[in-house]
């Protein structure tokens, strides 16, 4: 790599057991040398809710909201792995807009 300052290329070099890149003018570079990408975001984590679901265009049904309880929800039905598991259904309350995943 070359040195952001005046150009030259840069050697690598030890400094407080960690490798940085020097310049001879003096310029050093503390960044790590690459950025490795988290396998969590890579994998997908857990259960994500459509928030950007069409929900006025839902069916609905009477339920009750476990945070207003408020009788009637919108639903939509959902996989949430990778197929092995049956379709859960989530709803949405007409009243507050909350979210819930319906349990068996
Ligand atoms: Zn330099
Ligand atoms: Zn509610």
């Amino acid at each position: 790599m070359f040195c952001p300052k005046c150009g030259l290329l840069m050697k690598p070099k030890k400094q407080n057991d960690k490798k940085v890149m020097v310049c001879s003018c003096g310029f050093v570079d503390k960044k790590p040398e690459a950025v490795k990408l988290s396998e969590d975001v890579k994998q997908g984590k857990g259960i994500e809710v459509v928030e950007q679901l069409d929900y006025e265009t839902l069916p609905m049904m009477k339920a009750e909201c476990p945070k207003c309880g408020h009788m009637k929800a919108y639903y939509w039905l959902q996989q949430t792995r990778a197929g092995d598991e049956a379709e859960t259904r989530f709803l949405k309350c007409e009243k507050c807009k909350h979210n819930w995943r319906e349990y068996d």
